[in-house]
């Protein structure tokens, strides 16, 4: 019987280093933001997540992290919005402690919901719960069209999400200039090396606008577009695909110094489930930790004790950042420039 031959692996196409690139180093404003991951339990395990989140997944905050997060809460005004990610965020220990610590002070307080979540059990009162504090939703739709997301993200998630949406429309989100729900688009994983950045943001909301307006009389205040950053799942699907190398050559390619102004890591701490601290949540899942100017590794206890916020001079950085500068950039808010 003749073999097929071995498929030869094409040769890595050297990247050049991020700092290189930047030039000068990439430094830490003020920090405004306080991103908090608050564990690895999810209902869902899409293809595309970088957190490698799943139903099985049992990592979450515990009360003694929980405790310190709410003191950083309440003693540094600075901080303007808390982000709560995961995960599905609201399965996770801390959920509505640390979202009425951040109402309490008067705090914006976004939640990244997968929408999904209020279809399972004990979780059915998150519509309500979400309106009555006010909640930035951010819920991510990567396309408009059914066949796509349910390919990412599972079979039936794209109705879920749009009766989950007509809920929320329901108790006022989209039209009440206080309860902003915002979708995030993200582009399905590239099967070839025919690699492509995210659409414009404002061309493809109003698509979005006018489809879901049309077929479900939804409506929403933004859509932010979000480039797959090569890290988690997607990182493991571009190397079994051998596409991870032309992947971050394209993006490097793709490099756009206007962005690094707009990055997000430059005012915001990630804060994982243990407590410690990253310059964002990409960081956060590679554990690339964020150290101080003595090179000591951050955690929220040693903010506390520091009793300062803006203890971080330089950000780390790896080749993955070249997904939040291409093109338009990229980051949690959508694109940058
Ligand atoms: S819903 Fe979000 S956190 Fe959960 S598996 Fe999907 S991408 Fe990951
Ligand atoms: S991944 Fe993006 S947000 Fe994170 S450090 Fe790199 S450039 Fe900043």
């Amino acid at each position: 019987m003749v073999r097929s031959p071995i498929k030869k692996e094409p040769d890595a196409v050297a990247i050049t280093p991020f700092k290189r690139k930047l030039c000068t180093p990439l430094t830490k404003q003020k920090i405004t933001v306080l991103q908090i991951n608050l564990g690895r339990r999810c209902n869902l395990a899409c293809t595309h997540c970088h957190v490698e989140a799943g139903p099985k997944r049992t990592e979450e905050l515990s009360p003694e992290i929980c405790e310190q997060l709410i003191e950083v809460i309440n003693r540094f005004p600075q901080i303007e919005s808390v982000d709560l990610t995961g995960g599905a965020p609201e399965m996770n220990y801390g959920f509505k402690l640390l979202v009425e610590a951040a109402r309490d002070k008067g705090k914006e307080v976004i939640v990244r919901s997968n929408l999904t979540i209020f279809f399972e059990p004990q979780f059915e009162d998150l519509p309500e719960y979400f309106a009555q504090h006010q909640l930035r939703v951010v819920a991510s739709l990567p396309c408009y069209l059914e066949e796509n997301v349910d390919k990412q993200r599972g079979s039936g998630v794209y109705n879920a999400s749009i009766v989950a949406i007509q809920k929320l429309n329901a108790l006022g989100y989209g039209t009440d200039p206080k309860l902003q729900l915002d979708l995030v688009y993200n582009p399905a994983l590239p099967k070839n090396e025919k690699f492509s950045l995210a659409p414009n943001q404002q061309k493809l909301e109003s698509d979005y606008q006018t489809y879901l307006s049309e077929r479900f009389e939804i409506t929403f205040n933004r859509l932010f577009t979000i480039t797959n950053i090569p890290i988690g799942r997607t990182k493991q699907y571009l190397q079994r695909q051998k596409l991870h190398n032309p992947y971050l050559k394209f993006l490097e390619e793709n490099y756009n110094s206007t962005t690094v102004l707009q990055l997000m890591c430059r005012n915001e701490l990630s804060v994982d489930y243990l407590g410690n601290i990253y310059d964002c949540d990409f960081n956060q899942m590679e554990n690339l930790p964020a150290t101080t100017r003595t090179g000591d590794r951050l955690t929220v206890a040693k903010l506390l004790e520091a009793g300062s916020l803006d203890v971080i001079n330089e950000i780390k950085t790896a080749a993955y950042c070249y997904g939040c500068t291409a093109g338009s950039g990229s980051s949690c808010g959508g694109s940058l420039v």
